[in-house]
């Protein structure tokens, strides 16, 4: 075993704090890697503070990992000693059920083994990125072929893949028109990579001081999803809208914006559920309403190696490891411009 250093909840209502404990000696097929940075996507809140009820503490969250390998296993063919990589939100599955084989861990049959918050299918709990390293079977590990500005990719682990899948799966492209509901961690990864797509954008948000950001990020028009009037000249109009919001709202009102046989997809996960939909909405237009989870293992190096191509990170505010529980506060008010990033050379034994 090897000592590590992270920052845990170990309830539901108390601040995360400095935590030891061991990482496993790398195995054959292992990848230790020195965390230099992680991002902070609102799963971890939800998870350090107990909102999907599942929780095992203590809580080492933190899915959006970038660093620096520091010893390989005997059998690792694609990972060297002081190359860059990443891990996103998984970091084990069966390797044998009809979804792994499809590439699709994230869907695992028997349940894939979260990057923190242990296996979906029992075992010991894991623990993720706000810690000084990781060790993690190559089959989960990343290469980055961005060769600068490294904080700024570590969103791309989570909030890029978990934007990046459903905008493959559900065909976006040029003549598209594309919503994106929510500019946040994940709704800003959405603009960029549905905007490089050749997709014309269109961004919702409650938020009116983010216009000027949204169109920056690559949106062609800014709807304030409150103000009803700018809602009602986008009826029936829409290929495809990818809905990130962290919070229960009314899904109809988005519904009703898309074409005959268009598709609304969630990748937001609400403590609660929406209040929607409306049937008759859904069956006059045969409109369709779905969901998605992050990605896999291959379509996420795809997702990596498409921003690199198009020049694609994430818009960052760094913090220090022990700003992370103000981050959390400011992370719920919709005050992040969009991703915070832990720089974890600031994290310090208690
Ligand atoms: P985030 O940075 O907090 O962004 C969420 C955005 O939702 C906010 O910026 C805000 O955008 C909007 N919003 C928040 N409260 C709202 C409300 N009450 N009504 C309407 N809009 C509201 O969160 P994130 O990291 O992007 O994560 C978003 C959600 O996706 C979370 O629930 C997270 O757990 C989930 N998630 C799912 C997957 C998956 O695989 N499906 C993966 C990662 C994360 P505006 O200010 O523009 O309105
Ligand atoms: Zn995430």
């Amino acid at each position: 075993m090897t000592d590590a250093l992270g920052y845990a909840a170990t309830n539901a209502d108390t601040p995360l704090a400095p935590f030891r404990f061991e990482r496993r000696t790398p195995g054959p097929q292992d990848v230790q890697i020195d965390i230099l940075y992680c991002g902070v996507c609102h799963s971890d809140l939800h998870t350090a503070r107990n909102e999907w009820n599942n929780t095992l503490y203590p809580s080492v969250p933190g899915h959006e990992i970038v660093g620096r390998v520091s010893a390989v296993g005997s059998q690792v063919g694609r990972f060297k000693v002081g190359d860059i990589a990443g891990v996103g939100c998984m970091v084990d599955s069966c390797q044998s059920c009809a979804s792994c084989s499809d590439g699709l861990e994230q869907y695992c049959e028997n349940g894939f083994t979260g990057t923190y918050n242990g296996p979906v299918a029992g075992g010991e709990n894991t623990y993720g990125g706000y810690s000084s390293k990781i060790v993690v079977d190559e089959k989960f590990v990343l290469r980055i072929s961005h060769t600068e500005n490294l904080a700024a990719v570590a969103p791309l682990l989570c909030a890029g893949i978990t934007t990046y899948s459903p905008l493959r799966q559900w065909k976006v492209g040029p003549g598209q028109k594309v919503g994106v509901v929510g500019l946040g961690g994940l709704g800003h990864m959405a603009v960029k990579i549905a905007n490089a797509m050749g997709a014309r954008v269109v961004l919702f948000t409650t938020s009116p001081d983010k216009k000027q950001d949204a169109l920056r990020l690559g949106a062609s028009e800014v709807v304030v999803s409150k103000n009803q009037d700018e809602m009602d000249a986008h009826r029936d109009s829409f290929d495809f809208i990818l809905n990130t919001v962290a919070a229960p709202h009314n899904l109809d009102a988005f519904m009703a914006l898309l074409k005959r046989d268009a598709t609304m997809t969630l990748v937001g996960a609400p403590a609660t559920p929406h209040p929607s939909p409306d049937v008759f909405g859904l069956i006059f237009r045969r409109r369709r309403l779905a969901g998605s989870l992050i990605g896999g293992i291959a379509e996420t190096q795809e997702m990596l190696d498409f921003c690199a191509k198009h020049g694609i990170v994430s818009d960052i505010e760094m913090i220090s490891m022990e700003q992370i529980n103000e981050a959390y506060e400011r992370m719920l008010k919709s005050d992040v411009k969009y991703r915070f990033v832990i720089d974890m050379a600031t994290l310090q034994p208690a």
